[in-house]
């Protein structure tokens, strides 16, 4: 439950000094009450199944225009490749992120889908989450977006959980000259629906806010305190994320001004206090150099971390290596673990048979030891060496 009040919240916007200090150490007590002096990851591929995308979003460098160079489908060997990869060197999450029904506005998107042999990206992501579990060890984690009912029950039975960032709840920034303008999968309210779909098929799911896109500081709290209530409703919230907007040339805001790091650290801070404890809050480490004081505002998860395949979404910052992470966060007394794409509590012997379908609950079984978390397996030279794949 939350340990600040919505009021509270919204009057902790221009922390600063002793306050700032206060919001901080009180976001560490609760992390650490809750998740002790471990800060965990995921080992994972990314697998950009398509970079094709019927939103226009402002800040984004991932999606391609049909007919530019690099646009369009991975095919079936492509992602067996990155997989294979990424088994080799330890990984054990195959993360599908895509644009979002591209088919809907590219008719090119829709002939290439008919050559694969499908007719809706989603039906290509399903049968690739399959062919992940048959022919590797990776558990699938899907990104793919505003999803209706079936879609999720889908997704369920062939991916340890999935993902969609909520952003922001602010209808503003579907306007005109804004962030998400003719964005039809960013309207708050069709993500909204995702995340409570996903709640009524106990699909174990990541969200987030992504700050610094226009939002007020009253929005994001907004956007946090309706994360806590889908949670609340439906207990199916493992993660939320706090993403910090970098600006891209090349896209409409460029020239926009990036949240800085106390502004970071304060959003993440209230982040903690406002979410439920037993949900898992995370900040990524490639988008800000001095990652590690994020752990002195309350995360308890630096995300995914992949020695295989670059951030497809922000691929001019390079993941930090996995020894650099773990030295960083042991120098403020926190040991780094790996995780599953699943959580240890959604792994509890209790609660798996909601949370997951047949195929990925074998899958995970057979990579988790004991207390929920990763299985630890060798493999030199991995934990230094980033190597890009595609
Ligand atoms: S951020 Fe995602 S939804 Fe927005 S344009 Fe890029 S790929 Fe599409």
């Amino acid at each position: 439950m939350s340990t600040i009040t919505r009021e509270e919240a919204y009057a902790l916007g221009g922390a600063c000094g002793l306050q700032f200090e206060e919001l901080k150490a009180r976001a560490t007590q609760k992390r650490e009450a809750a998740w002790g002096r471990t800060v965990t990851y995921s080992r994972k591929v990314f697998v950009p199944l398509t970079n094709l995308c019927r939103d226009k979003c402002g800040y984004c460098t991932f999606a391609k225009e049909p007919g530019t160079p690099g646009a369009g489908y991975l095919t079936p060997e492509q992602v067996l490749a990155i997989v294979r990869r990424g088994e080799a060197l330890g990984c054990k999450e195959a993360l599908f992120s895509l644009g979002e029904k591209p088919e809907l506005l590219h008719p090119q998107a829709k002939e290439m889908l008919a050559t694969l042999g499908y007719a809706t990206t989603i039906d290509y992501v399903i049968a690739m989450c399959e062919l992940v579990l048959r022919k590797s060890a990776l558990v699938p984690h899907v990104n793919a977006g505003t999803l209706d009912q079936s879609e999720v029950r889908r997704v369920k039975a062939v991916a340890g959980s999935a993902g969609i960032m909520l952003e922001t709840v602010s209808r503003r920034l579907i306007g005109r000259g804004q962030a998400h303008f003719a964005c039809p999968d960013k309207v708050p309210v069709q993500r909204l629906r995702t995340l409570a779909r996903a709640g009524e098929a106990s699909l174990p799911m990541t969200t987030g806010i992504l700050i610094g896109i226009g939002e007020t500081w009253v929005e994001r709290v907004d956007s946090l305190m309706t994360i806590a209530a889908l949670h609340e409703q439906y207990g199916h919230i493992q993660e939320v994320i706090v993403q910090n907007f970098r600006a891209k040339s090349g896209t409409l805001m460029a020239h926009c001004p990036e949240p800085d790091m106390d502004d970071m650290l304060r959003t993440t801070a209230v982040a903690r206090l406002l979410l439920p404890s037993t949900i898992s809050l995370q900040a990524p480490p490639n988008l800000n150099e001095s990652f590690e004081q994020y752990l002195l505002a309350g995360i308890n998860d630096f995300g995914g971390i992949s020695p295989a395949t670059a951030d497809h979404i922000n691929p001019e910052r390079a993941w930090p290596a996995v020894d650099e992470i773990a030295h960083r966060s042991s120098k403020l007394g926190m040991q780094l673990v790996e995780r599953l794409t699943a959580y240890p509590a959604f792994l509890h012997p209790r609660q798996v048979a909601r949370f997951f379908g047949p195929k990925p609950l074998v899958a995970l079984a057979s990579l988790a030891r004991n207390d929920g978390h990763a299985r630890h397996q060798a493999h030199p030279g991995l934990q230094s060496k980033m190597e890009v794949l595609v």
